[in-house]
């Protein structure tokens, strides 16, 4: 493996050492034919695993039909897309864009006309995206510190620390947005109390609660939305990365009782709803069943268990398929004797090595995973 100088693209990314050409469920394979196990899921976005067959059909499919009508007309699988995200939600109407930001970008601009207040509590650690609204309310000063000024209104908590909420605290606060697991910051769950209190906040300033599912959603953590397992329901949830197991999409969903303030003209996309995606979008929505949520749950625990005898792990944390386990270093190195051993993972912030397998992945990948983890870690 050498390393790539990709001299026409800007370098915004690290110098890449391995160039994939080729996806198979759990596997991955570079151009010298070398296979690696995918643990990184393209950044918890191949959920279904790569050329799963159900969105690779309904996408080939939509591809022979119709491309692009715009947003002027109506597309059957935006409708069709919608309608499934409102079922799993229970109650809501759908904004599409094309990532993960965009989605908070809407979010954000929902909640300003909803409230037309311009404040926002986010959390230290979190991630919301790299464009400017979505960037203002990322807690990661050293993301935001070259592109001031941003959006003003932000203020940031300490993730499950009520006191350090409840400062944050001010009349001209219109939203409050959380993910319900902090994916890039750390790998942090939130606990049950902190989001009951900020569902509680919300209610009280006025403000709107939004979820961040963007890395959560779709599944990941063994329930379709994360914040099932938390017991609040939110009037705003965004989602990207799996909707459409790779393919470009995000969204916005207004829960039912949080209606009404986006009105014809108030936002758009011009790719937004693209049929391609959303068709791949229903046949992911239509594969996520009890049985692959189960066998998630399943495999998060033994991930979580497995991770926690690994030598210089000091903490494991997660749920489904969205684990991490902070060390007493770096996680880089551990990363790339990993990748030597053919098995890609991610980090979250510098010591926590994170792990987001598709939600195919067996135990047996569960365990081989485990095993070459164990070696690296020992070199
Ligand atoms: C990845 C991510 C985003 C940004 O998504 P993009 O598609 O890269 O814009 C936002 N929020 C969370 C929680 C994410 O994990």
């Amino acid at each position: 493996m050498s390393t790539v100088l990709d001299t026409a693209l800007l370098p915004t990314y690290p110098a890449t050492k391995v160039t994939f050409v080729e996806g198979d469920g759990v596997w991955l394979t570079d151009d010298a034919g070398r296979r690696y196990l995918d643990f990184a899921g393209g950044i918890a976005v191949v959920g279904l695993g790569h050329r799963h067959p159900a969105p690779l059909a309904a996408a080939h499919a939509q591809l022979d039909k119709l491309w692009h009508a715009s947003n002027l007309f109506g597309t059957e699988p935006a409708r069709a897309l919608a309608q499934r995200l409102s079922d799993r939600f229970g109650g809501a109407q759908v904004f599409f864009c094309n990532s993960g930001t965009e989605a908070n970008e809407a979010a954000l601009k929902y909640a300003r006309k909803a409230t037309g207040k311009p404040g926002v509590i986010a959390l230290e650690q979190s991630f919301h995206g790299r464009t400017m609204g979505a960037l203002s309310v990322t807690g990661q000063p050293a993301k935001r510190a070259a592109f001031e000024p941003l959006v003003p209104g932000a203020r940031f908590a300490q993730p499950n620390d009520v006191e350090s909420l409840l400062a944050a605290a001010s009349d001209d606060v219109g939203l409050v947005l959380l993910e319900p697991i902090l994916g890039e910051g750390g790998v942090i769950p939130l606990e049950p109390g902190f989001v009951a209190a900020a569902a509680a906040l919300a209610d009280r300033l006025g403000a709107l609660l939004a979820f961040d599912e963007v890395q959560t959603g779709v599944g990941r953590t063994g329930t379709f939305f994360a914040f099932e397992q938390l017991g609040i329901r939110p009037q705003l949830v965004t989602l990207a990365k799996a909707l459409a197991n790779g393919l470009p999409i995000g969204c916005l969903l207004v829960a039912d009782d949080a209606l009404g303030a986006f009105v014809p003209g108030d936002h758009g996309s011009t790719f937004g709803g693209n049929p391609v995606s959303c068709a791949a979008g229903i046949a992911v929505c239509d594969t996520i069943d009890d049985e692959l949520l189960m066998s998630v749950r399943a495999n998060g625990e033994r991930l979580l268990a497995g991770l926690a005898t690994l030598p210089g792990v000091v903490d494991t944390r997660g749920a489904g398929h969205l684990v991490g386990a902070e060390l007493s270093g770096p996680a880089q190195p551990l990363l790339d004797a990993a990748l030597d051993a053919g098995l890609v993972c991610l980090t979250s912030g510098a010591n926590v090595l994170r792990l987001a397998p598709p939600l195919v992945a067996q135990p047996e990948d569960v365990e081989r995973a485990l095993e070459i983890l164990t070696e690296a870690a020992a070199r």
